[in-house]
């Protein structure tokens, strides 16, 4: 499902350099550990994509059928995670038009295997939640993201999106568009054309 929140209008460019003043101290340390960074990852004059992983990337709930799981299983962390082929080439594409985000639990240890994983050219952002993050709920992701997005577009994508965060999303002064994916099937095409689709619209649905 997707949907969007109707923007204001009122403007909400961000200067350049406006992200650091968003993160906490703990995390601009931690998010800057001196390896090579994902392309754009400074790169305020995009949208921000907030990314959540389980039921997005790592997909979960689908049936144990004799045609197989929909991707392969990597071993993380001890856990076995289903990620199909498809999900990193859908968000090598997004990257062109967004600044990617991770917004899960998994916090900065979504960048210890999801990028080798998905393909991607490096790191990614990531938000801390200081201990609130509760698997199969997402408004405990939303001060987080609002404090790194401040003032720019944002679309979030998430399987645990509850009224809570589509009262915040209408309250956002930003456009914000919320996409749900189903846990068992993540991110899909169709998730992908609707974000490029907002951006290409000026950030209308
Ligand atoms: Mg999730």
């Amino acid at each position: 499902m997707v949907q969007a929140a109707r923007p204001k209008p009122r403007p909400f460019g961000t200067p350049r350099g406006r992200r650091a003043e968003h993160l906490p101290p703990d995390q601009r340390r931690r998010s800057n550990p001196g390896r090579p960074r994902y392309a754009g990852g400074v790169d305020s004059e995009r949208p921000v994509l907030a990314l959540d992983v389980d039921g997005v990337v790592s997909l979960f709930g689908f049936q144990d059928s004799a045609d197989g799981a929909p991707g392969r299983f990597h071993l993380i962390n001890g856990m076995a995670h289903c990620i199909p082929e498809g999900i990193g080439e859908r968000l090598r594409r997004l990257a062109d038009h967004y600044e990617i985000i991770w917004a899960t639990g998994w916090e900065d240890r979504a960048n210890e295997r999801l990028p080798a994983i998905l393909d991607l050219p490096g790191e990614l952002p990531f938000l801390t939640f200081d201990g609130n993050a509760r698997f199969g709920t997402a408004h405990w992701k939303i001060e987080a993201i609002d404090r790194f997005a401040g003032e720019r577009p944002l679309a979030w994508v998430d399987d645990c999106l509850d009224d809570t965060c589509h009262d915040w999303a209408e309250a956002r002064s930003a456009p914000t568009l919320l996409v749900r994916t189903e846990p068992d099937r993540g991110l899909l095409d169709n998730h992908v054309e609707s974000l490029l689709r907002w951006v290409r619209a000026g950030y209308t649905a």
